[in-house]
């Protein structure tokens, strides 16, 4: 199972983001809005209703101003390889299959869930330990882990240590707290997430997959996807909304009908389907 744990952060990220938007919309120089913060002549109630208002904007840049450091470990291969897509606001180390040799070639491995369920996890193993032991017989020989491990499978384990900025933790959180993610990104994210919402509640609840109310609100995937997703349920689809707007627009929006107005007044007080539910 993956293990992700906040290591450091920006000292204060409220305050960051309250200096950060402040610079831009005040007379005051960004030394006298640090001295009345000093001061106490600012609160930090005030700073968080100022930053969560900036923050339903597009004014995104000073949100690279706040960072967080995570160590990740026990993640696979199958991962890394997705994980270091993004090129955007996130740094990474990644431990080395070529300077670190696994003695003995026991190496460590993440086993997915479906395989278990399948009923394939013994075969499975066989499998990666007689990868395993090829690796020693290699390492044995003279070649050098750098080649021996062209035989280690995605599943292999790996560890990082990586900085983000919150703008890029907020675009990653957008794209992999989406169902559609792979489920190990999923739970990656999510414990990002936990761990940032425990030292700053008011930042985690942002990091959010993108059809979330506090990013998009909608959901731009396939609508066939969406129709599968769980969360659809309770987000609408893009294709539904322009469907409303050009209605809006034609002035084609069913008026509501005698039968609505008997409904309103007949309503029994049970809660009504929730938005995307199938009918029945
Ligand atoms: C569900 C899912 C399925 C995927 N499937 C595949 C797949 O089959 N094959 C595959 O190869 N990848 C796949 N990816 C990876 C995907 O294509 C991206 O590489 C990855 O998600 C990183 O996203 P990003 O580019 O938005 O992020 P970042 O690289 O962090 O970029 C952040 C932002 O900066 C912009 N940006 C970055 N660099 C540039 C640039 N040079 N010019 C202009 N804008 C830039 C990006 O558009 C983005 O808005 C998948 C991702 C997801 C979430």
């Amino acid at each position: 199972m993956p293990q992700v744990t906040l290591l450091s952060h920006t000292p204060d990220p409220i305050r960051s983001l309250y200096m950060a938007y402040r610079v831009c919309y005040s007379s005051l120089t960004p030394q006298q809005v640090a001295e009345r913060i000093e001061a106490e002549r600012i609160s930090r109630e005030t700073m968080e209703t100022f930053v969560a208002e900036r923050l339903k904007t597009g004014h995104t840049s000073p949100l690279e101003q706040v960072v967080f450091e995570f160590a990740i470990s026990g993640v696979s291969r199958a991962f890394s390889h997705q994980f270091v897509r993004h090129r955007v606001g996130i740094s990474f180390e990644q431990q080395s299959q070529r300077y670190v040799t696994y003695r003995d070639g026991g190496y460590p491995y993440v086993t997915p869930e479906s395989i278990r369920k399948a009923g394939f996890e013994e075969e499975y193993e066989r499998h990666l330990a007689e990868a395993g032991s090829l690796y020693a017989r290699l390492v044995e020989a003279g070649v050098p882990a750098e080649d021996a491990r062209f035989l280690l499978p995605n599943a292999a384990a790996t560890n990082f240590k990586v900085t983000v900025n919150l703008q890029a933790l907020l675009h990653i959180c957008d794209l992999r707290l989406c169902t559609r993610a792979q489920w190990e990104f999923r739970k990656v994210a999510a414990l990002m997430r936990a761990e940032v919402l425990r030292v700053e509640p008011m930042l985690g609840r942002m990091l959010q997959p993108k059809c979330g109310e506090l990013r998009m609100g909608y959901c731009d995937e396939e609508l066939k996807a969406w129709e599968a997703c769980p969360i659809g349920r309770v987000r609408p689809h893009k294709e539904v909304l322009f469907r409303v707007y050009e209605q809006h627009r034609r002035g084609e929006l069913q008026p509501l009908r005698a039968e609505d107005y008997a409904a309103i007044e007949t309503l029994t007080g049970e809660p009504a389907p929730e938005a995307g539910a199938s009918a029945g």
